[in-house]
């Protein structure tokens, strides 16, 4: 019964989501439909229109975000279960990180343990999605350039994947409120990257561990049991 409990809460709280995420996509859309539909109707001068081409932009933009960091990578069966390689995950997210860290003056360093692979079990996707929301984050917390470093370990009973950044870094208050939905210190950001990622170890059985100093750096920490 207590399973029973806990499995219908779990329910409810991916419904009240994925409400929550269609309904902050919903709104930027019926922005831009309703200045395409201005567009078509009346007469607007030059320098007006280029102001709400902008507005459209902006809102397709952050529609785009939105769907980046809540379901790039979902994939439309639900649960699929099976052996993830951390060390191929690793080169896996330097791989799609690469581009957005060149762009920002940001090396990536790798460190993975050359004998023998890690293993846990997962849905392959959804934790691509988790690591690429945590490096995402570590990137953007580098404004002007560092280090993004990218580590599997063996740990006492299980795995480790560490994401350490040299950025901005966080205060208590903030380390507390990662994962909530909808908390974010940027001026475009969605608050849901670290939601997420929580979600998804959270049901791989891992947990996230943080350590931050302000002017620092951050270190996220992802824990598995083993495989
Ligand atoms: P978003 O990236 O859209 O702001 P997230 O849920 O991904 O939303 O992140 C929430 C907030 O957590 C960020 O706005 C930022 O303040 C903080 N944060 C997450 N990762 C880091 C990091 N590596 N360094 C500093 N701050 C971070
Ligand atoms: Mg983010």
């Amino acid at each position: 019964l207590q399973d029973e409990v806990i499995r219908s809460e779990k329910m409810q709280m991916v419904s009240d989501m994925a409400a929550s995420v269609a309904h902050e996509i919903r709104n930027p859309l019926t922005t831009v439909r309703g200045f395409i539909q201005l567009f078509g109707t009346v007469d607007m001068n030059p320098q007006k229109k280029a102001e709400y081409m902008r507005l459209c932009l902006d809102e397709l933009h952050r529609a785009e975000q939105i769907i980046s960091d809540y379901l790039s990578l979902a994939k439309p069966d639900p649960e699929r279960m099976e052996d993830i390689d951390l060390n191929e995950e690793i080169l896996y997210l330097s791989n799609v990180l690469l581009t957005y860290a060149n762009y920002n003056n940001i090396r990536i360093e790798i460190e993975i343990p050359r004998d023998g692979s890690l293993c846990t079990r997962g849905d392959r996707y959804k934790f691509r999605q988790a690591l690429i929301n945590i490096g995402k984050n570590a990137i953007e917390a580098m404004p002007s350039g560092g280090t993004l470093e990218l580590q599997a370990e063996k740990r006492q009973g299980g795995f480790a994947v560490i994401i350490r950044d040299t950025g901005v870094g966080m205060s208590d208050e903030q380390i507390r409120r990662l994962g909530s939905p909808y908390y974010s210190t940027k001026e475009k950001g969605t608050g849901l990257g670290t939601m997420v990622s929580y979600n998804i170890i959270k049901r791989m059985n891992g947990r996230i561990e943080v350590a931050s100093q302000i002017g620092q750096g951050t270190e996220f920490s992802l824990i598995f049991p083993s495989a």
